[in-house]
């Protein structure tokens, strides 16, 4: 079995992030995994309100917001785990950071770090549809993060490819139950994650019978539903200490 994190956030390119890459290797190589895919906040906000000002400017963002996914890339070689490009993607259709509804965040799959520094603020400007459209053409899968959590309204699921129906954040009530309802009624692709924060959240993700070769290739394994999704019941490492 593949143990892969599939929501997880570094101290430098997310806002709420609390914890260094060299920290986050150790505790995923104690917790016995054998891949993360990093999935910083990608929305205006974060972006230009936090990374640009970790680094003192806003000039070179894009790539800026991809330093820690370097750093953990290298620490977690140290101990033979696999690192994955990802996502959590607020667009300006639905950031948080605005006026009115919708309001959520769509974890990206397959996108790579070249493809992130050519389409990086075309992507903060998609509406739905241009979204979808642009993640078919590049084979990146569409999946709404933690959607029925109460900061968030519901996305248009016929633009997207799944929904993460385990969401595993100690501290949030993300009513996964619902997720699985709904992921289950229309038909999405399920996925899960730990939405790790700060030391002692690795307890999420997805079991797979094979490592993924690349980002793209863990989106064809995800569309071939071909893996597990940790759910609550088997997430004991951090329950037992709150
Ligand atoms: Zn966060
Ligand atoms: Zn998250």
């Amino acid at each position: 079995m593949y143990k892969l994190e599939m929501h997880l956030h570094t101290i430098h390119n997310s806002h709420c992030g609390q914890v260094e890459p060299v920290d986050i290797a150790r505790e995923y190589a104690d917790a016995g995994y054998n891949g993360i895919v990093v999935t910083n906040h990608f929305n205006r906000t974060d972006l230009f309100g936090y990374v640009a000002q970790q680094y003192g400017s806003r000039l070179n963002v894009m790539r800026d917001y991809m330093r820690d996914y370097y750093e953990l890339k290298d620490e977690c070689a140290k101990y033979g785990i696999d690192v994955f490009f990802g996502l959590e993607a607020a667009p300006d259709f639905c950031t948080y950071y605005k006026y009115s509804p919708p309001y959520g965040e769509i974890l990206v799959y397959g996108i790579t770090p070249e493809e992130l520094l050519e389409y990086g603020y075309d992507i903060l400007n998609f509406n739905k549809t241009e979204l979808y459209d642009w993640a078919e053409k590049h084979g990146c899968l569409l999946v709404v993060a933690h959607p029925y959590r109460k900061i968030c309204t519901e996305l248009d699921y016929r633009y997207v490819h799944g929904i993460e129906i385990s969401n595993l954040h100690p501290h949030q009530d993300s009513k996964n139950h619902k997720a699985e309802k709904v992921c289950d009624m229309l038909g999405l692709i399920p996925t899960g994650g730990s939405d790790y924060h700060f030391e002692g959240g690795a307890r999420g993700g997805i079991l797979l019978k094979r490592a993924p070769e690349s980002e793209k290739d863990l989106v064809s394994i995800l569309k071939g539903r071909d893996y597990e999704v940790i759910k609550e019941k088997w997430a004991r490492r951090l329950t037992r200490q709150t």
